[in-house]
């Protein structure tokens, strides 16, 4: 089995919270992937750390977490930087999973390994221009708006395949595959047609030529019937690191 730096065995230790949480969270994880006839460790879990301090943040990494998504530039950028200066021997990713405005794409590409929020053949063109200049490939996820009602953000199904035929002319891009955001049910299977329907434009498209290995979709409420559907990467807030403040 191939070394996955997403899932790592926590130390043993007293009684954590956290550290019960994640464990709870990875144990749902390999069930589900099994439970789909899958590897678990070919599903990521990206801890959603939106609003989370960077104590908890280095907490988690030390309970085995590598990788944690963020939904503003600014307040990533902090962290971001606060953890290579205090946490230099971590290798440590950090994903964009919320809106990107086109005027933080200088910094999100020099801040961010993967951008899961590519939504505009415009915002393409700028990760581009950014990434040649910085001297780096960027790799990227385009999201999708699936429903009116969902989410503000995302590509209208009707001009998935032109953006992505955009984004693979882009030299300094690396497209990796798919993300969505349904809109919230109290029953996850609600969301379940959701990531279906992700699944089944991820084939189209592959089937026309694209690659796309990679579909970010479930969080704490439905990531479960997100991995029965197919997905590689969950992003968890909630699950991780409780309730947020508001
Ligand atoms: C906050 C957030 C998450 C995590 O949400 P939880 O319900 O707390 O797990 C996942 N994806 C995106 C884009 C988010 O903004």
């Amino acid at each position: 089995m191939r070394y996955n730096p997403y899932i790592r065995a926590c130390p043993a230790m007293e009684f954590n919270p956290l550290l019960e949480n994640i464990k709870n969270v990875y144990r749902t994880i390999s069930s589900a992937a099994i439970r789909s006839g899958r590897n678990p460790f070919d599903v990521k879990l990206i801890a959603a750390t939106k609003t989370v301090d960077v104590a908890r943040i280095r907490e988690a990494i030390e309970f085995g977490l590598r990788a944690f998504g963020e939904n503003r530039v600014q307040e990533a950028k902090e962290k971001i930087l606060h953890i290579r200066a205090h946490m230099p021997e971590y290798e440590v990713e950090w994903h964009m999973i919320g809106h990107l405005q086109r005027n933080k794409a200088k910094i999100a590409v020099r801040m961010f390994d993967l951008i899961h929020s590519l939504d505009s053949v415009e915002l393409a063109r700028d990760l581009d221009r950014h990434a040649s200049a910085f001297g780096k490939t960027q790799r990227v996820l385009v999201e999708v708006k699936l429903s009116e009602e969902a989410t503000k953000y995302g590509v209208p199904e009707r001009a998935l395949i032109p953006l992505l035929r955009e984004i693979s002319s882009l030299e300094h891009l690396r497209l990796e595959g798919l993300m969505t955001m349904p809109p919230f049910f109290e029953d996850p299977q609600m969301a379940r047609p959701f990531f279906r329907k992700l699944r089944e434009l991820r084939d189209a498209a592959e089937a026309t030529g694209f690659r796309l290995p990679e579909l970010s979709m479930g969080m704490t409420n439905d990531f479960e019937v997100a991995i029965l559907e197919g997905s590689t990467m969950v992003r968890i807030g909630t699950g991780i690191f409780g309730e947020r403040g508001r």
